[in-house]
């Protein structure tokens, strides 16, 4: 499994490339132009860590490419998904809506996509930071999205955010984490939303 890391020019979010058997997935989708020219193989799909739109500022630009790329969240995701109230977008002068929600596959806690054979992204519920973070286990990886982030502490004053929640969400991230590698959902301290 080769993992390849993009930091994208919205908050310095990461988008991550997964790629294995000649096919790829992202985790999450910033700067397209960026990330694209990374992809190995087919692009299969999109793994949500969740909507705040620095995360996914690229899904339309993405899919108006590729049409049949999936992409997987949870309910609470998609609602974000569309609605730039809920990712935020609207207050930062660039209003995001998903205009494909056909492509959105909704992933209950604990289940499992196959990414190809032998590989699977199962997606974990960790909210608190927002309503519908996912943290995504990949074989030796574990993608926290901004449910953790080693060295920050996680965003939680920001609107549809529980703090408490999310101290649960992180000590069931860092348990998961034990023997992992994690890839947080940010590069710097700058922002994280
Ligand atoms: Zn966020």
């Amino acid at each position: 499994m080769i993992i390849q890391r993009v930091i994208n020019s919205v908050f310095n979010s990461c988008s991550y490339i997964v790629s294995e058997a000649n096919r790829s997935w992202l985790v999450d989708c910033g700067d397209v132009d960026q990330i694209l020219p990374l992809v190995i193989g087919t692009l299969c799909g999109v793994l949500l860590t969740h909507a705040h739109f620095d995360h996914i500022y690229g899904l339309n630009a993405l899919l108006s490419r590729y049409p049949s790329v999936l992409v997987y969240t949870c309910r609470a995701g998609l609602e974000g998904l569309l609605s730039d109230k809920l990712n935020f977008s609207r207050y930062y002068g660039d209003p995001i809506v998903l205009d494909r929600p056909g492509n959105v596959r909704i992933m209950g806690d604990g289940e499992a996509v196959n990414l190809v054979d032998g590989l699977q992204g199962r997606a974990v519920y960790t909210p608190g930071h927002s309503p519908d973070c996912v943290t995504w286990i990949i074989g030796d990886a574990v993608f926290t999205g901004d449910s953790y982030i080693p060295g920050l502490k996680t965003v939680t004053n920001i609107p549809h955010s529980d703090k408490a929640l999310a101290a649960q969400s992180e000590a069931v991230v860092k348990r998961l984490a034990e023997h992992r590698t994690i890839y947080p959902g940010h590069a710097s301290a700058m922002l994280t939303l």
